[in-house]
């Protein structure tokens, strides 16, 4: 069950034309009965195994490498730092058809510039065709050549217009990858808005580095104009030939930067995230690859996608966990990033209103130079933050009277309201009244939520999930209470109110495709929906001008983990869920529904804010030693019982346990916080040192060994190196 460790030696045959064997081809190989894609990385003329037994490649795939030495390197290099096999983390670098061995050719997006005759008319040879006019004037003005999917932003029907213009000889295509050339903006006045002294000063700071690594933290409130610091900075790098790679938390946010960046540049834009199908991702990748587009706009898997001419790389609210990948190679495309930008020797920007502690850590170490963003653009100002004390307090449906009363007050206005609550489904929990019975996951240690619309008890763990009985399965009893809330529940009491078209839920059961959010996100931006319910898909970049009041309706439970990474989240979530509120010319207001109002990190973060927070945090975590000021890795082993799990480790631990040297410590074994999930047990070790090379060492030793343990087989295990949680 664990991705094979070794990479593999064929031989060619002897006739074969050695030149054509480059690093990064791909080449189909027998492997066991079968053959296999493989992509390769050395040439040599021995190997440790006897070369009489070794296989003959079938079939060499390309004539041109996929992936460059600069890729390969630094592929290794992930495989390095995340103890995970080469072979895998060259998958990750190539999309599915290619990995499939197919040949896929890249589909131009094509490019349109004036032909001589274009060039001299007249446009009121066009009288009367005005659109064809107004394009060939367009065409014109901007005097370079216009990418097809820029044209889609000019006029919806850019391109029929076109195909006149050129059915007349006034156009003609051209190559797309001829347009890296700088060209202020598309038909926007985009260009007029003057930055602000601050943004200003960021984008010089910047600008002044171009050619050479250095990393920056653009720590700018919520609305403070980040984005517009980016797309200056961008058009800089651009403008030199050069590409750009802008890593996003979520596709939840895609649709609104990337309409921004394709209404501002003209170049060809390549977007990748998991909404594409394999062929449009290859195409995406592709585009990239061959230079055409000069912008990437991706998820996290996009910082594996080889960017020959990369300039600059940009990671926008670098603080998010999604930028961290949960299984197989756990890696962290913000860290991975850095990476890249130091071998490229590029720069790098970091940004975020709410900073991860290790960046705020690299502040003040040096290691990056901070531009700072402290104020809202034009008029707007960060909405004020109240705490609801609800102790004692009658809730209706997790709801406070104070705060229902602020809800319609703001809709009676004609503004909007966001209410956030990070649980989905209608309750957490569903009890027998006769017996206390509550249902649970046969298959996991946790309770089942109750989904009401759709009548099931769900596992919010692993898939399981069954109807929803109208009686107790332990005393048949027919009165079963549900309870606490989801949003699906706040969702009703809303609806009852005021109205279902005045309410939107996003959540990611009501949002389960890219489609479904654009038409929640379109209700929300006409002005028709008035009160906004969602999880924290509704926190992340979105810019609503009219939302004034923002409720937070439960993060108590967050106050209490044990993970010691739950605060520095909580607080994120609650600033960036609040940065919604008073984007424009309104004040904003947050209602922060609580049960501990005298909290501290609730406290801080009100009264003195998240940088004061952060710097109290950063302390805390220096005294107890723990990352930053330390480096961990979780060692994860699941297995069918308990004691396989805990013996296994037991094993790991004492086969270890030798080689720990001072500084450097391994915890464990201890059960995972829910130690049984989808019917396997959840048991890990924590490796802990105090210099990042202890803990490599620790790791290699690991990996090496582990395969030596007799019951390895029984147990699937994993690596994370710096965990984000301790799952
Ligand atoms: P952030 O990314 O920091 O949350 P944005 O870049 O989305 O902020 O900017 C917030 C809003 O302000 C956007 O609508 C943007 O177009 C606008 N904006 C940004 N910079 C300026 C500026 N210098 N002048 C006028 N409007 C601006
Ligand atoms: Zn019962
Ligand atoms: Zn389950």
């Amino acid at each position: 069950m664990v991705p094979l460790y070794r990479l593999f030696d064929y031989k060619v045959a002897e006739d074969f034309e050695v030149d054509g064997l480059i690093p990064g081809i791909r080449l189909r190989v027998p492997f066991g009965s079968s053959s296999k894609i493989g992509v390769l990385l050395e040439v040599g003329s021995d190997s440790d195994w006897a070369l009489d037994k070794l296989k003959v490649v079938q079939e060499v795939l390309d004539t041109k490498p996929l992936l460059s030495a600069d890729d390969l390197d630094f592929l290794a290099w992930v495989s390095r730092y995340y103890h995970y096999p080469m072979g895998e983390v060259v998958g990750y670098a190539l999309p599915v058809l290619l990995r499939q061995g197919r040949q896929v050719k890249l589909k131009q997006d094509q490019s349109f510039r004036l032909t001589d005759l274009g060039t001299d008319v007249n446009s009121m040879v066009l009288a009367r065709a005005p659109r064809q006019q107004g394009l060939l004037r367009f065409m014109k003005q901007e005097g370079r050549p216009i990418a097809e999917s820029a044209l889609r932003t000019w006029h919806e029907d850019g391109k029929k217009f076109m195909t006149e213009l050129m059915a007349k000889g006034y156009v003609e295509l051209c190559d797309s990858s001829a347009m890296l050339a700088k060209r202020p903006e598309v038909g926007l006045n985009a260009d007029h808005v003057a930055l602000t002294t601050e943004q200003q000063q960021a984008v010089d700071r910047v600008n002044e580095s171009l050619d050479a690594y250095r990393a920056f933290l653009l720590d700018g409130i919520t609305g403070s104009g980040k984005t517009e610091v980016y797309m200056r900075v961008i058009d800089a790098v651009i403008s030199q030939g050069k590409q750009v790679l802008v890593l996003l938390p979520e596709i939840s946010l895609t649709p609104q930067i990337e309409s921004r960046f394709r209404q501002r540049f003209s170049i060809a834009i390549a977007v990748s995230h998991s909404s594409l199908t394999d062929s449009q991702r290859c195409q995406s990748w592709l585009s990239v690859q061959h230079g055409h587009a000069g912008v990437l706009l991706g998820t996290r898997s996009a910082l594996f996608n080889s960017i020959p001419r990369l300039g600059l790389i940009i990671v926008d609210e670098e603080h998010d966990v999604s930028f961290k990948q949960q299984e197989r190679l756990r890696f962290s495309a913000r860290d991975m990033a850095l990476l890249k930008a130091k071998k490229r020797n590029i720069p790098i920007i970091l940004g975020s209103a709410t900073p991860s502690l290790e960046s705020l850590s690299n502040v003040l170490n040096g290691r990056y130079q901070k531009l700072t963003l402290t104020q809202r653009i034009g008029t707007a100002v960060l909405p004020t933050v109240r705490l609801l004390d609800i102790r004692n307090q009658r809730l209706v449906d997790g709801l406070s009277e104070p705060l229902m009363d602020a809800v319609r007050k703001t809709v009676a206005r004609g503004e909007q309201v966001i209410l956030f609550l990070n649980r989905r489904g209608f309750s957490p929990a569903l009890m027998c009244h006769g017996c206390g019975w509550v249902a649970r996951c046969p298959r996991c240690d946790v309770n089942l939520v109750l989904h009401e619309k759709l009548g099931l008890l769900r596992c919010h763990h692993c898939d399981y999930q069954h109807r929803k009985s109208q009686r107790c399965e332990a005393c048949r009893c027919a009165e079963l209470v549900s309870l606490g809330i989801g949003t699906e529940r706040v969702e009703r009491a809303l609806v009852e109110a005021f109205g279902q078209d005045q309410v939107i839920r996003i959540d990611r059961d009501s949002v389960r495709h890219r489609n479904d959010l654009e038409i929640a996100l379109a209700g929300i931006h006409s002005g028709q929906a008035k009160v906004i319910l969602g999880t924290q898909m509704l926190s992340k970049g979105h810019h609503f001008e009219n939302v004034t009041l923002v409720g937070i309706i439960d993060i108590d439970s967050g106050l209490f983990s044990v993970d010691y990474h739950a605060p520095e989240r909580l607080a994120q979530l609650i600033v960036q869920v609040s940065g919604r509120a008073g984007r424009s010319h309104k004040k904003g207001l947050v209602l922060l529904q609580t049960r501990q109002p005298d909290h501290l990190l609730l406290r801080t973060l009100i009264e003195k804010g998240f940088a004061a927070f952060a710097k109290e945090s950063l302390l805390e975590r220096k005294a107890a030693r723990l990352p930053p000021f330390s480096f961990q890795a979780l060692f994860r082993v699941s297995a069918v019982s308990e004691s396989l799990a805990m013996v296994f480790l037991q094993q790991v631990q004492s086969f270890l346990g030798p080689h720990v040297t001072e500084g450097a410590c391994v915890l464990g074994p201890v059960p995972a916080p829910i130690v049984r999930r989808a019917e396997r047990f959840h048991y890990q070790l924590l490796l802990q040192a105090n210099q990042r090379k202890q803990l490599h060492q620790m790791l290699d030793l690991l990996v090496k060994e582990v395969g030596a343990i007799k019951m390895v087989r029984k147990v699937r295990w994993s690596i994370d190196v710096d965990p984000v949680d301790l799952y």
